[in-house]
């Protein structure tokens, strides 16, 4: 049977993770990030091109999808519950620091455009919330394909600029005018590419609840979804 799902779509560092985390954590759900699996392939990609070429100048022209799935799960990627969230699991270790390095996350949006990834990623994501859980699953496209049925589906936006001061606070760094126009260059070009791939851009849904978060503090928009949550399980 399945679950009740809260789908948060959004940009890159519009802080989906962390509200959906805080949102499931209020609700007492689980917090579904889908983005690990795409980051976990990426991780795959990268240590497959490196097996098979280590000095290949674009090591995902190594691999082609179908290596990539396979050796997914000849190394074992998974997601598995660790309380509220989900660890990720590669080659039989903890991946969770991993799949957030900086190579992982360059290459991830290619590795992200291919339909058979994505077809693979929705398989995970529909077994896991097939299991009955009530989730809150974040994402480009949970609203819109994957959980297309979700009780609440949420388009979480900022601006760019708020965007990059967060990314780069959340690793500890001093925001000055240099590092904030990489880091929103670097936001940009994601964001292209994952709003305008073939297979599922990123795009709000027709019935989604869009939250422009560049003045609300965290409180505050995860205070606003739960309220929005409560309301709907209540109206069921
Ligand atoms: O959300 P996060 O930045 O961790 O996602 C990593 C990459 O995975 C994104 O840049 C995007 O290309 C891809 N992604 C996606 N669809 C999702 C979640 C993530 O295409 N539902």
């Amino acid at each position: 049977m399945s679950g009740v799902v809260v789908a948060i779509d959004g940009p890159s560092a519009s802080g989906k993770s962390s509200t959906a985390r805080a949102v499931a954590e209020r609700l007492g759900f689980a917090h579904l990030d889908s983005g690990a699996l795409y980051r976990g392939l990426t991780l795959v990609a990268l240590r497959e091109a490196a097996r098979r070429d280590p000095s290949a100048a674009e090591p995902l022209a190594v691999v082609d999808a179908e290596t990539v799935l396979r050796a997914a799960e000849d190394r074992g990627l998974m997601l598995q519950s660790d309380g509220v969230g989900f660890s990720t699991y590669v080659d039989g270790e903890p991946a969770d620091s991993a799949i957030r390095a900086a190579d992982v996350t360059v290459h991830a949006s290619s590795v992200a455009a291919v339909p058979t990834v994505r077809e693979w990623v929705n398989i995970h994501l529909h077994g896991l919330v097939r299991a009955g859980r009530d989730v809150v699953v974040d994402g480009r496209d949970i609203g819109t394909v994957v959980f297309p049925d979700a009780l609440l589906k949420v388009f979480l936006t900022a601006s760019p600029e708020a965007r990059a001061s967060r990314r780069i606070s959340q690793r500890g760094m001093r925001i000055d005018p240099a590092s904030l126009a990489e880091e929103a260059k670097l936001l940009a070009a994601r964001d292209h590419a994952d709003s305008t791939r073939a297979t599922a851009p990123l795009q709000r849904a027709g019935d989604a609840v869009e939250l422009d978060t560049t003045r609300l503090d965290f409180e505050e928009q995860v205070a606003r979804i739960v309220a929005l949550a409560r309301e709907r399980l209540e109206r069921r």
